[in-house]
């Protein structure tokens, strides 16, 4: 394991935009601060792309696809394969890089290396399986061919909540099927996704395939590659309202996209659970990346007849948590992405509590440097309370009750998204049945973690588009085309 210096790893981080295969600085000579936010302290300067920069960048997309989209598929796979072997190697540094800009802790991080290279592996190994297929009409008068082609170029935006596996997810399949990309990072974490495109670079991406603009003016620069009639494709992953405006944006081109949006997944404990198992699942499904995941149990509704005790029990390891910054050992509970999201944390448990909830653990944020917010439990959250319509993205868990089954679905899809949802029970059955009645796109039966490179990540509802991972994934970045031939034995 490499013990590589955070000073030494920040230095080695490339601080300007990725255009046409160069390294180079934002035309006006702009920058943007990347803060560590378990500190407030600024971490890197890096550029700050404009409108022009986008347009080059789009410029350098559109020129490089056809030659990238001719390369045959298993010399894309073999560089996706080189980066996937480059970044196991590397794992500690991503690791800490991630902690630094994003604030998790570094166990944390290390899982996210894991998991993002997983897509990278994954679609390494899609690529060399992208088919079509061939027959007669059923007429028998003719021939019929389906192929599948690169859409085009693509831009990918993505979050910052999860720096490494939301880049990964969108760049490799887009590089399997053969599209160019424009990334945009979120500008409070785009270190991971510099580092890792110079790794994608050394691995031998050709010039103009991926470009990366980093930038404070995510608008401007958005409507700038957006309004280029070369661009075909848009995956989003980001709040429902950015991700709604920028579907209007790409009706203007009718754009593929690829939508993963928010989330307020719901965690059904029925009174036939394992109690211990649902104490586990649902710690993991809160306080996985303090709490700011869109997979984030939000709502714990939990059986009338245990509430009390699965409170008590949530509460008692939730009190035992310890807060810090990510890079310090055993903390499980970093800081928040920024004073806002403090803010909306405290917000909602106010809220909870002004309309009868009554607070367990936490409900603070905590003075001093960094954006830090208590572990919290709130129980007896009551029917109107905020909490239960809006995403958290914090370490609060709040439990409602429900008395029988047709309540627990009717108050689960109660919300306009629909991503995730995590069941607890030992009625098989049951089980069954809420595979079939929770609209949601993903579930956890007895799980409190589902994500995997190898399965479509997405929602239903305002949660999403498309999918992202499994045999779905590439699909998201492949047109089909049908052609009619003539019967050769007419
Ligand atoms: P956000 O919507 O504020 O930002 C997402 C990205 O969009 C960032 O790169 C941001 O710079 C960019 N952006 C913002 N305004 C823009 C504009 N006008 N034009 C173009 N781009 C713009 O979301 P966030 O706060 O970074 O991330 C948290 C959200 O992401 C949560 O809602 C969460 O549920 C969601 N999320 C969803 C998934 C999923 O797969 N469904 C995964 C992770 C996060």
């Amino acid at each position: 394991m490499s013990a590589i210096s955070e000073r030494d790893l920040l230095e080695s981080v490339p601080s300007t935009l990725f255009i046409g295969g160069e390294w180079r600085p934002a035309s006006d000579g702009g920058t943007l601060t990347v803060l560590d936010p378990a500190t407030g302290e600024p971490l890197k300067t890096i550029a700050s792309a404009t409108a022009e920069d986008a347009a080059a960048a789009m410029e350098a997309a559109a020129t490089s696809f056809e030659e990238w989209a001719a390369t045959p598929a298993r010399e894309r796979s073999d560089i996706l394969r080189r980066a996937f072997d480059a970044l196991e190697e590397r794992a500690e540094e991503f690791a800490l890089l991630m902690t630094l800009e994003m604030g998790k802790p570094l166990a944390e991080s290390r899982g996210e290396v894991a998991y993002g290279n997983a897509f990278v592996r994954w679609f390494s190994e899609e690529a060399v399986r992208i088919q079509g297929r061939y027959g007669p009409s059923p007429e028998g008068n003719g021939r019929m061919i389906v192929s599948q082609h690169p859409v085009g170029p693509a831009y990918l935006i993505t979050p910052w909540n999860f720096p490494l596996a939301m880049a990964t997810r969108k760049i490799a399949p887009a590089l399997a099927a053969g599209c160019t990309v424009i990334i945009k990072p979120a500008q409070q974490t785009p270190l991971t996704t510099l580092a890792w495109v110079r790794l994608l670079e050394e691995a031998g991406v050709p010039a103009g395939v991926v470009n990366v603009i980093t930038t404070e003016a995510s608008g401007e620069v958005s409507e700038a590659i957006m309004a280029d009639d070369r661009l075909r494709k848009l995956s989003f992953t980001g709040s429902t309202p950015v991700g709604q405006m920028l579907m209007s944006q790409a009706a203007k081109g009718v754009l593929r996209t690829s939508m993963e949006l928010g989330g307020n997944a719901p965690f059904v404990v029925f009174d036939d659970a394992d109690l211990d198992k649902a104490v586990e699942g649902a710690l993991a499904a809160k306080f996985r990346n303090i709490g700011q995941a869109c997979t984030a149990a939000n709502r714990f509704i939990v059986h009338s007849s245990i509430a009390d005790e699965f409170a008590a029990r949530v509460t008692e390891r939730v009190t035992g948590m310890k807060i810090g910054r990510g890079t310090e050992p055993e903390v499980t509970i970093g800081p928040l992405i920024d004073d806002r999201a403090v803010a909306k944390a405290s917000e909602l448990v106010q809220d909870a509590l002004g309309r009868g909830a009554e607070l367990r653990t936490g409900g603070e944020a905590i003075e001093g440097a960094g954006t830090f917010f208590q572990p919290t439990v709130v129980a007896n959250v009551q029917p109107g309370s905020e909490i239960l319509r809006e995403e958290i993205f914090g370490p609060v868990l709040a439990i409602t009750r429900f008395d029988d089954e047709d309540e627990a679905v009717r108050l689960a899809n109660d919300t306009e998204y629909g991503l995730v949802s995590y069941v607890y029970t030992e009625d098989l059955a049951r089980g069954q049945r809420m595979i079939e009645r929770l609209a949601t796109g993903m579930m956890g039966l007895n799980m409190g973690v589902i994500s995997n490179a190898a399965a479509p990540f997405g929602g239903w509802k305002q949660s999403g588009i498309g999918r992202e991972g499994g045999a779905e994934g590439i699909h998201e970045y492949l047109q089909t085309k049908y052609t009619l031939t003539e019967n050769p034995f007419a």
